[in-house]
């Protein structure tokens, strides 16, 4: 390795980490947001459910196709909101931008917090274990990790309860690049080899962002089918632009 490059992994290694927005330095009581992108990302998360009228962080109002795919509650932390200006950084997309792209240990504490302060406002939380909707291969190998297995390890560790892999994914692109029809035929999963015992198991399905729902609920259907009571989605942010279900016929008597 030349002195060159030797000296820039030093650097980066010991360089303080960089808001993950604005890419300024942070200061040492922030957490990937700097002061300024974090109370811009706070007004983000104040938005209102247009079904239940709660704010998104307390609502678990899924869409049409989820409740069609055995999959009656999303949590979720915020929307997502598509920009036509490529240099546009929103704080919270910025979030899901880099979760997705690598490791970096303070972006998942804080992803994973966020998502925990939503599954604490909607769910009695012990009763369940966690999961996560599979990336595909090719992206695994490109970016070295599955972040929402990641996410979901994380939350698993700080809950105090029990992570499981169950789902493998059979995709031969990754979602981004699929639309409609093709996106929902696209999403297909299959159980890993050696598929763990979940049966009569109440499951949280981590993923990153819910579009279409076509992830999500091909993964619900294949761990409903293992058995499983009751399969709860959590994202980090929705993009599905469907009018919101309400809920109906829920059973709420665990909570
Ligand atoms: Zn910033
Ligand atoms: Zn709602």
């Amino acid at each position: 390795m030349k002195i060159k490059d030797l000296y820039k992994k030093i650097l980066f290694y010991t360089s303080v980490p960089k808001c993950v927005c604005c890419r300024e330095k942070l200061n040492a009581d922030d957490v990937a947001l700097c002061e300024r992108c974090n109370a811009e990302y706070e007004k983000t998360k104040d938005r209102i459910c247009s079904v239940c009228f709660k704010p998104l962080g307390e609502c678990i109002c899924t869409n049409e196709y989820l409740e069609r795919h055995m999959m009656r509650k999303l949590i979720k932390v915020f929307r997502y909101k598509p920009s036509s200006d490529p240099n546009e950084r929103l704080p919270s997309n910025e979030l899901i931008y880099n979760i997705k792209r690598g490791k970096r240990n303070d972006l998942l504490d804080f992803i994973s917090n966020e998502m925990i302060s939503s599954i604490k406002n909607s769910l009695k939380y012990e009763n369940y274990i966690i999961t996560n909707v599979p990336r595909s291969r090719k992206r695994v190998l490109k970016y070295g990790l599955d972040h929402s297995a990641e996410i979901a390890k994380a939350i698993a560790k700080k809950l105090n309860i029990e992570y499981v892999c169950v789902l493998k994914s059979k995709s031969k692109e990754a979602q981004k690049k699929t639309h409609g029809e093709e996106r929902l035929k696209n999403a297909s999963f299959d159980y890993i080899s050696k598929a763990p015992d979940i049966k009569g198991k109440r499951v949280i399905l981590v993923d990153d962002i819910v579009t279409t729902g076509a992830s999500m609920g091909a993964s619900a259907v294949l761990i409903r089918g293992l058995g499983a009571k009751e399969v709860v989605g959590a994202a980090i942010a929705i993009a599905f632009k469907d009018k919101y279900q309400p809920f109906v016929n829920t059973d709420f008597s665990y909570l």
